[in-house]
């Protein structure tokens, strides 16, 4: 069989701590498996600067001036990592057999790699990249990131359990991926959506060699979010079953201030006033709240802004 000719995105934002080691590690592979036939001649590797504010994309400049095999990206302003990865899909949709999406931070195991591309050229379309060990990981980090995958799947996202963004697809999915025209868009629930036949390699997942997670805490809660309110309507359901147990609640209190009018014995008591007017205000607060995010997420996706914008492209 033909070795494929793969294109490697690597979405950076402020990752001028390890991007040279990043790009020697991936170089150093890349002409491993290029040696070995797993991947053809003109493969290369896609470097996508999301906005920077260090000195990342002066490293990927220089970088590309020392490697052809090596594109560089940079978008006008720092778009998010989903972004950038698609930037540097979008981009080379015709030029490449395959593609493989990794993070900067060498926390993906490369070597599954190879996995990946075998996967494919047995007629996988797309090779998800699956964690099986988070050691590496702070409890903290393990507890909140597998909770979100549980989170999502319960709530019918079809997401794969300690799968990231770490994955191999084909042309032809890469293609049909350019017709989810979403601003919000989450792979990680998109891919699977997709369909075709696919498959899963497994590895440890490494600490950040060098540099800070672009994902703190509120980063990453609002990243769940975004993918949960994206997918599911889930939670306008779960508050509209609150409505109706609340109305039915109410009815049941309605009723007993009534009978006790009737009995002669309505000496209004602060609780019974203040507190259904607390709770069912609380709740209609709660559930207006709730519909505005949706609504939110429909007014960004009318207006159809640009997902991102390329500033420049070198070695392309
Ligand atoms: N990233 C990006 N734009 C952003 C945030 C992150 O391109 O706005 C990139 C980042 O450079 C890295 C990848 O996305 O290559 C994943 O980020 P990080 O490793 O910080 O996340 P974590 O692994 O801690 O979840
Ligand atoms: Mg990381």
């Amino acid at each position: 069989m033909q070795p494929a000719r793969l294109l490697l995105v690597v979405p950076c934002y402020n990752e001028e701590a390890i991007i040279r080691q990043t790009y020697e590690t991936l170089i150093d592979y890349y002409y491993h498996i290029k040696r070995q036939g797993v991947v053809a001649e003109n493969s290369q590797i896609c470097f996508v600067d999301d906005g920077s504010s260090d000195k990342t994309w002066a490293m990927i400049q220089e970088i590309c001036t020392q490697n052809v095999n090596v594109v560089g990206i940079t978008l006008s302003r720092n778009f998010g990592h989903q972004q950038a990865i698609l930037a540097g899909l979008e981009k080379h949709v015709d030029d490449f057999d395959c593609f493989i999406t990794i993070d900067a931070d060498l926390q993906d195991d490369i070597h599954a790699i190879t996995a990946m591309i075998e996967k494919h050229h047995k007629g996988a379309m797309i090779v998800y990249g699956v964690r099986n060990d988070r050691s590496a990981d702070a409890w903290f980090k393990r507890i909140t990131a597998e909770g979100f995958y549980v989170l999502m799947q319960k709530m019918g996202v079809p997401v794969i359990f300690n799968h990231a963004d770490f994955r191999l697809i084909d042309q032809r999915v890469l293609k049909e991926l350019n017709n989810f025209r979403e601003a919000n868009i989450f792979l990680r629930g998109i891919v699977p959506l997709i369909g075709f036949e696919s498959e899963k390699v497994y590895y440890s997942r490494l600490a950040r060699e060098a540099g800070e997670t672009k994902y703190p805490l509120n980063k990453m809660l609002l990243f769940a979010w975004n993918g949960i309110t994206s997918f599911s309507t889930f939670p306008m359901r779960v508050v509209s079953y609150f409505g109706i147990i609340n109305f039915l609640i109410a009815m049941l209190i309605v009723a007993y201030i009534l009978f006790s009018f009737i009995l002669g014995d309505a000496i209004p008591g602060w609780t019974s006033t203040l507190l259904p007017l607390m709770f069912f205000n609380g709740f209609n607060m709660m559930a207006i709240g709730l519909i505005g995010e949706y609504i939110g997420k429909i007014y960004q996706e009318v207006k159809s802004r640009p997902r991102y914008i390329i500033e420049k492209t070198l070695n392309n």
